[in-house]
């Protein structure tokens, strides 16, 4: 079972004003129809991306060349662009969903109902119950109340099993205005599923406004700090980013005392404003007397995760004379990456030396401190 996703991209959108037809208008550093690409692109149930532009753009600049897409001609009417959209798809492909590239802030849990759908129906969009009063009015009055009940507002993705849908194209007048008019008037049965109310389809300047306050609503970004102490004191081994290097003392704490680990996992509650691992792990508490400190990192990422963030990037620097970290930094990146679920190049491991001065340079413990970012996805 294949599902391409065909991205139809080639009106002119004059009404959103603009130099550019809106779909190449720019929200937040890509164009409206970029946006949409990548959800498909990104959602593993599609195996090809179609995009359909106007003759015209065909040769510009204007259409993102990643992620890897089918480009083909559209034409004059809409009909007319989903079936060259239809007859790019690869011969193995069962399903297609299609797609308004106007509309930017498609999801994954929306192509996700969609595709559930398909198991059971022959086609399936998203729509949006009616819930305002719905009037008719004629020159500039109400003359009359139209019942909503049973209304809906129809959005994108629309998706259908291909030999159907061809066949109902193949049938159709062309004046259609979208593919579930084409698909019923075939005799399709089309099953509705919940729309999502940000899912809109840019159509003035306005909508340019509403849809980048609600990107900007989705991201989040929280950056944390941390900072550790710990002294040395009789030992043979020291921990560091959760890496066991032998040194003539080892650092004393409570846990097994590895500095540039809590320092981590501190920026990470900082971010979260979620206060420190004192208050989590309470060294009053003798279960975590000598405990491995990837214990404390795992429950500041799994508390992030709860929230929503996942961890963007890690810097962490250990202030020291001794030991010599350079040797161990790619196996320290290496074991909190893997604690963390992050690919150690988001990893920074670094150190310094103080000079000889302050208590790091008197040997008497190293110091940690640590940046960290949490994203929304
Ligand atoms: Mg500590």
């Amino acid at each position: 079972m294949t599902t391409a996703a065909i991205i139809v991209a080639a009106g002119r959108g004059t009404r959103a004003g603009g130099d550019l037809p809106k779909q190449w208008q720019m929200l937040r550093g890509q164009s409206v129809a970029a946006h949409a690409m990548a959800c498909f692109a990104a959602h593993p149930g599609i195996s090809q991306l179609v995009l359909v532009l106007h003759p015209d753009d065909v040769d510009s600049t204007l259409w993102p060349r990643e992620p890897e897409t089918t480009v083909v001609t559209g034409g004059a009417t809409r009909a007319a662009s989903v079936q060259a959209g239809l007859a790019a798809v690869d011969p193995a492909t069962t399903k297609v969903l299609i797609h308004d590239a106007a509309r930017p802030l498609v999801t994954t849990e929306l192509i996700d109902r969609v595709l559930a759908a398909l198991e059971t129906h022959q086609g399936a969009a998203p729509a949006v119950a009616v819930s305002d009063t719905l009037w008719h009015g004629a020159d500039g009055l109400v003359d009359a109340v139209q019942d909503r009940v049973g209304l809906y507002r129809a959005q994108t993705p629309q998706g259908f099993h291909l030999v159907p849908l061809l066949a109902a194209h193949s049938a159709s007048t062309g004046q259609e205005t979208d593919d579930v008019a084409v698909a019923r008037a075939a005799g399709l049965d089309v099953a509705i599923v919940p729309g999502d109310e940000d899912n809109v389809k840019i159509t003035t300047p306005e909508d340019f406004d509403r849809v980048e306050k609600r990107m900007r609503a989705a991201m989040d970004m929280r950056v944390g700090n941390g900072y550790d102490v710990h002294r040395f004191g009789p030992g043979d081994h020291v921990w560091l980013c959760g890496v066991q290097i032998p040194h003539a003392r080892s650092l004393q704490g409570h846990s097994d005392a590895d500095v540039g680990m809590h320092a981590v996992t501190d920026a990470i509650y900082g971010a979260l404003g979620k206060g420190d691992i004192g208050q989590h792990f309470p060294p009053s508490d003798p279960q975590w007397k000598g405990a491995a400190s990837h214990i404390f990192l795992e429950h500041a990422v799994a508390l992030a995760k709860s929230e929503g963030f996942s961890v963007n990037n890690v810097d962490c620097t250990l202030v020291c004379e001794h030991p010599k970290i350079g040797p161990h930094q790619d196996a320290m990146k290496a074991v909190m990456g893997a604690y963390m679920g992050l690919e150690s190049d988001r990893i920074s491991v670094k150190a310094t030396t103080s000079e000889k001065l302050g208590f790091t340079g008197r040997e008497e413990g190293i110091a940690a401190i640590a940046t960290v970012m949490l994203v929304t996805p």
